[in-house]
C-alpha cells in the first residue's frame, strides 16, 4: 500500500485525498493550522464552481435537492467546452490555452460527477447569478452552482469522505521542508507543537496555497504596491508549497504577479473578519459596480463597470483599484438598483454613506476630490443612452456615449434618491503563478522531467490563470488536479 502525505487541507487537498484513498493508498493529510483555523481560502468561498455542461440534465444529478420548485422555472442555459476555452483565452494575454487550462476544462464536468458520487453536493446560485425576467430566474454568467453550504460546507463534506474512506488528518503540522534520496522525494520536515519532526512516505502531494499572505513574497514577484493589498482569505497560505518545491529544482510557471483580487469594502481587515464565521466574512466583498460607477480619489471613473458580466470583470479590478491614488475607490449607486445589489450590501457591517442629493451624497464621501466627483457624476449622466433598455440578465448595450472611458452596458443614470456610496479597496484573493505540472499533476523541474515522488494541485499550481479569472474556476481547478494528483500518485 503507498504511503501518501497531503500537506493542506483545503478543497484540492481534500480531492486529492479521496481521490487516493478510492485507489488503495494510505493517507495522511498534514494541515499547519489547528483544527479550527484549517481548510484553508476553501473555507472563506461561496463554494461556486466552473464547469462544462449542456443543459439542466447534467446538472441534476449533481443537486442537493433535484425537487426544488425554482427548477421547472429556471433558464440554466449552457456553459459549453468552447465557451470555457473562449473564457480563459480571453485572459491568456494572446498565449494558446496551457495544458493545464485544457486539463481544468477536459475534466470539469466529470469531476463534478465524482464528487457527487462521494456525497458533495450542490446548489443552483439563485442569489447572486440569476436575475428574475418574466417570472423566471435567468443564470447569466456560465455559473449556475455552489456546494451544498457554501465553502464551510463542501470542506465538511469532503472531510467526512476522506474519513469514511479511512483518511487521517494531523492539524497544527506546517511542512517547512522536503526530503529526498537523489531524485526522489522520500518524506517531509514539518514543525508541530511538540517540535520539528520527520515523516517519511511514498509521495508528496503539495495542496497548501499560494503566497497570497506573505507579504514579503507578494513584494517580490508582484511588486511593491502589493504590500497595500488586504488579504481576503487563510493567513497560512505563505507559498511553503512553492518554495520547498523550488528549493528540489521544480521550475515556476505562470505570472509571477498575476492574482486574483477584488473590491473589498475598505474596513475589511486581513483575513477577513475572523470574529465572525466563514460564512459572513465574504459580505465584505463588493462587486456590484456594474450596476453604478466607480470613481477614484481624484474623482474619476477608471474602469469601464460594465464592460462584461461581472463573473468576468470582478477578479481583476481589485487590482485596478490598487493601482488608483492612495489605493481606494467608491463605488455609487441610487435607488433604481438598489434591490438589485447582493446581500452583501446589506451587510450589517458595510460601510456606506447615504444621501437624498448627489450634491450631500459627495459632501459625505472622504478622501476624494468632491469638485471633480460631482464632475464626472453630472457628464456620466448626460452621456447615457436613453434609446436602450436596462436588462442585467444580458449584455445589453445600454453604453454611455463620448466619454473618454464609456460604460458599455447596464449605464442607467444616477438620479433617484436616496444615493448610496461604499468605499472600496483591494483584497487578495489567490495568487496565479505556481509549480509546472504535467497531465499527471506531477511537479516538474527545470528540464520539464517530474520530481519522482512529487505531485501539486490547486491554488499552487501555475499555467492555470494568466491575467484574469472567469469566477468559480479555483475550486474545479483545485478538484481536477486534487483528483488527478491522487490516483497517479497512488498508481504510481
Ligand atoms: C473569500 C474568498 C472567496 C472565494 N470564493 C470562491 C468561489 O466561490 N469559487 C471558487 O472557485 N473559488 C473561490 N475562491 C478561491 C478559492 O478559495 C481557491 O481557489 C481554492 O479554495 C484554493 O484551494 P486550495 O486547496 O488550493 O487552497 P486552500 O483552500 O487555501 O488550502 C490550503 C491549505 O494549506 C494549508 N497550509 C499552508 N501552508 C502549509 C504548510 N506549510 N504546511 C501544512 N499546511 C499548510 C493552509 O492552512 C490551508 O488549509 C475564493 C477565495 C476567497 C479567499
Amino acid at each position: 500500500m503507498k504511503k501518501i502525505i497531503i500537506i493542506g487541507s483545503g478543497n484540492a487537498a481534500l480531492c486529492a485525498a479521496i481521490s487516493a484513498l478510492e485507489h488503495g493508498a494510505q493517507v495522511t493529510i498534514l494541515e499547519a493550522a489547528p483544527e479550527t483555523e484549517a481548510g484553508g481560502n476553501s473555507m472563506y468561498t461561496a463554494g461556486a464552481m466552473r464547469f462544462v455542461y449542456n443543459s439542466k440534465e447534467d446538472l441534476l444529478p449533481l443537486l442537493n435537492d433535484p425537487n426544488d420548485e425554482r427548477i421547472p422555472n429556471t433558464e440554466f442555459g449552457s456553459y459549453s467546452k468552447e465557451k470555457f476555452q473562449s473564457d480563459l483565452l480571453s485572459f491568456n494575454d494572446g498565449k494558446p490555452l496551457s495544458l493545464q487550462q485544457n486539463i481544468l476544462i477536459d475534466n470539469s464536468y466529470e469531476t463534478l460527477r465524482w464528487l457527487s458520487h462521494h456525497n458533495i453536493k450542490f446548489d443552483p446560485i439563485y442569489s447572486r447569478q440569476t436575475f428574475e425576467k418574466d417570472g423566471k430566474f435567468i443564470f447569466w454568467g456560465g455559473l449556475t452552482l455552489e456546494a451544498e453550504g457554501e465553502g464551510v460546507g463542501l470542506v465538511a463534506s469532503e472531510l467526512a469522505a476522506v474519513r469514511k474512506l479511512g483518511g487521517k488528518i494531523r492539524y497544527e503540522h506546517k511542512a517547512i521542508k522536503l526530503l529526498s534520496e537523489g531524485l526522489k522525494v522520500t518524506g517531509v520536515i514539518c514543525e508541530t507543537p511538540e517540535g520539528e519532526i520527520e515523516i517519511m512516505c511514498d509521495h508528496v502531494i503539495l495542496a497548501c496555497g499560494g503566497f497570497e499572505a506573505n507579504k514579503a513574497l507578494r513584494k517580490e514577484y508582484m511588486g511593491e504596491q502589493w504590500a497595500n493589498a488586504i488579504v481576503r482569505g487563510s493567513k497560512y497560505n505563505l507559498g511553503a508549497g512553492i518554495s520547498m518545491a523550488l528549493e528540489l529544482g521544480a521550475a515556476f510557471e505562470g505570472n509571477p504577479d498575476g492574482c486574483h483580487a477584488t473590491p473589498m469594502d475598505m474596513h475589511m481587515p486581513n483575513y477577513g473578519n475572523t470574529d465572525i464565521p466563514y460564512i459572513e466574512r465574504k459580505n465584505y466583498r463588493k462587486i456590484c459596480y456594474f450596476l453604478g460607477i466607480m470613481v477614484n480619489a481624484n474623482g474619476h471613473r477608471f474602469v469601464d463597470e460594465g464592460i462584461n458580466f461581472r463573473n468576468y470583470t470582478y477578479a481583476q479590478f481589485g487590482k485596478a483599484i490598487l493601482e488608483q491614488p492612495e489605493s481606494f475607490a467608491w463605488q455609487i449607486f441610487d435607488s433604481k438598483v438598489d434591490e438589485l445589489l447582493y446581500a452583501e450590501y446589506r451587510f450589517w457591517d458595510a460601510s456606506f454613506v447615504e444621501a437624498d442629493t448627489i450634491e450631500a451624497l459627495v459632501q459625505k464621501m472622504d478622501g476624494i476630490n468632491k469638485k471633480q466627483t460631482l464632475e464626472t457624476i453630472l457628464s456620466y449622466n448626460n452621456a447615457v443612452d436613453h434609446t436602450v433598455n436596462f436588462d442585467p440578465t444580458i449584455l445589453d448595450g445600454k453604453a454611455t456615449k463620448g466619454l473618454s472611458l464609456n460604460k458599455t452596458n447596464w449605464a442607467n443614470t444616477l438620479d433617484r434618491p436616496p444615493y448610496k456610496a461604499y468605499p472600496v479597496k483591494c483584497g487578495i484573493t489567490f495568487t496565479y503563478g505556481g509549480l509546472k505540472v504535467n497531465k499527471n499533476a506531477q511537479v516538474l523541474d527545470q528540464s520539464d522531467q517530474p520530481i519522482r515522488g512529487l505531485y501539486a494541485c490547486g491554488e499552487l499550481v501555475g499555467g492555470v490563470f494568466y491575467k484574469g479569472y472567469p469566477g468559480g474556476s479555483g475550486l474545479t481547478s483545485g478538484a481536477v488536479f486534487g483528483k488527478i494528483a491522487g490516483h497517479t500518485a497512488a498508481n504510481a
